[in-house]
């Protein structure tokens, strides 16, 4: 479905992200694999590489608005072209509001929103000169709903949805969509962090009765990035297996 398409995924060296690109290096796509760490991303990029995928990895970190210009431009380089954008990136810093510090906050704030910002920004100018593309992001129905110890994430995943609507609206008219998916709990490193007990609490409120899988994540960007979404533009897709109902 995605053959000839240049997909760029960030924080792709495992979980949901690492999903994600093997999703669409199935269906075709060349994919870019971006984490921090260089030999993650080399790593991630040989097993799509060896599973018959085309994909290249990438370090760079999607704080640094230069490393992302400078990682962005080697990438046109050499593929032409970003066709399809993942903005997945993200990490926790989880603490009850008087005790989140500052650095905590800052950390948060500055990999999952000004990330998403820094990335979205010089893939849309080479997007605006194709006239297409399609913007995906990852958010969380913790930015939806709140959660207690988690105000600087929520922060965070709420501002990802204003972000979106937004860019949404500036870029319709040259061909480019923008939407968010937020996902419920999805079984990753991320998650495997929580407890037992915390887990048996949120394990009641699924009305499916499972944990995601990140490959329920990845089906739902290949969904947006695909011609069947075409007019679907600035929405949140919730991914939750009804936890938020
Ligand atoms: P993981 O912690 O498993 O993976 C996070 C990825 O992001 C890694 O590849 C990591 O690579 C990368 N990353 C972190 N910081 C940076 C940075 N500054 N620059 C570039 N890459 C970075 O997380 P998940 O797979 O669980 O989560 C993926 C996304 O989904 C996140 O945005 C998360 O908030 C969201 N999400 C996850 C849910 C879940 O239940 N798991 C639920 C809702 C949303 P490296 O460390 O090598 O840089």
């Amino acid at each position: 479905m995605f053959k000839d398409q240049v997909v760029l995924v960030t924080g792709s060296t495992r979980g949901i992200g690492k999903e994600i690109a093997k999703a669409f290096a199935g269906q075709g796509a060349a994919v870019l694999v971006i984490g921090r760490n260089a030999q993650q991303a080399g790593q991630a990029a040989v097993e799509i590489i060896a599973n018959g995928g085309l994909a290249d990895g990438y370090a760079c970190d999607v704080t640094d608005a230069d490393s992302v210009q400078e990682t962005v431009n080697k990438i046109l380089d050499k593929h032409k072209r970003i066709d399809i954008l993942v903005n997945n990136a993200g990490i926790t810093r989880d603490n009850l509001l008087l005790r989140i510090d500052e650095s905590d906050w800052d950390e948060v704030i500055r990999v999952n929103l000004k990330g998403v910002f820094n990335v979205t920004k010089v893939v849309a100018r080479a997007m605006l000169k194709a006239k297409k593309g399609k913007i995906i992001s990852i958010a969380s129905v913790i930015g939806m709903t709140g959660n207690a110890g988690q105000a600087n994430y929520a922060a965070s995943k709420a501002g990802i949805i204003g972000f979106s609507k937004s860019v949404a609206k500036e870029l319709a008219s040259r061909g480019i969509t923008v939407n968010v998916v937020a996902p419920g709990y999805i079984l990753t490193d991320m998650t495997a962090r929580l407890s037992q007990e915390v887990q048996d609490g949120i394990m009641k409120d699924i009305p499916l009765q499972h944990f995601g899988s990140p490959r329920d994540v990845a089906g739902v960007c290949m969904f947006l990035a695909s011609p069947a979404a075409d007019y679907i533009t600035g929405q949140t897709i919730v991914v939750d297996g009804g936890l938020t109902l």
